[in-house]
């Protein structure tokens, strides 16, 4: 199996790399993003407990992403691989994700993290927040907070895979298709 965490602050462009990668390695793309907003339009008590936090930019509870992505592992038995989106974010999802793995017998093949200035991000997120409507992103304070959050509790993950000798950092700017060329170099010579 290919099982790939894309990596990167908001902004970084990991759900249009995700995008580009799912196709051309037919993996299934988990964003624990995409599944909370899911539930959020769906209007879930699960979605309801993750609105207000996601609002905020702050980070939903370790107990609740964990449970989702467990049970997207085992609602798809017979993929090839996954690439994780905005998952883990913390040690502890880390941890979890390994011991997840562990117990269907696979791994985490690489950890591919995009590297975008702050600047940059800030511009991005807000340009998106025109066009997508996403609360979270048209907000300058809330795209601080979720910065924020991303070095206090995410980047630290770069340490946990570095010490599994599985980080591969990428330069996040430039062209999407030039990104998504250096990103293939790296997953064809895993
Ligand atoms: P994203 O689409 O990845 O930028 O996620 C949007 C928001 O969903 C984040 O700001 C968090 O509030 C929440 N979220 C998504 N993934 C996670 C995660 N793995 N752990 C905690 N909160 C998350």
């Amino acid at each position: 199996m290919l099982n790939l965490v894309l990596f990167g602050p908001p902004g970084a462009g990991k759900g249009t790399q995700s995008n580009l990668l799912i196709d051309k390695y037919n993996l299934v793309h988990l964003s624990t993003g995409d599944i909370l907003r899911g539930e959020i339009a769906a209007g879930t008590s699960l979605g309801l407990k993750a609105k207000l936090i996601m609002e905020r930019g702050d980070l939903v509870s370790d107990e609740i992403v964990i449970g989702m992505i467990s049970s997207k592992l085992d609602n798809n038995p017979n993929a090839k691989g996954f690439i994780f989106d905005g998952f883990p974010r913390t040690t502890a999802q880390a941890e979890a994700l390994d011991a997840l793995l562990e117990g269907k017998e696979t791994y985490i093949s690489a950890m591919l993290s995009l590297k975008v200035e702050d600047a940059e991000l800030i511009k991005r997120l807000l340009a998106r927040g025109q066009d997508s409507g996403r609360a979270d992103d048209k907000n300058e304070s809330i795209i601080a907070n979720r910065i924020n959050e991303y070095n206090n509790k995410t980047a630290p993950l770069k340490d946990f895979y570095a010490a599994q000798k599985k980080l591969s950092e990428i330069e996040g700017t430039g062209t999407v298709e030039n990104i998504a060329q250096k990103l293939i170099t790296v997953i064809d010579n895993l």
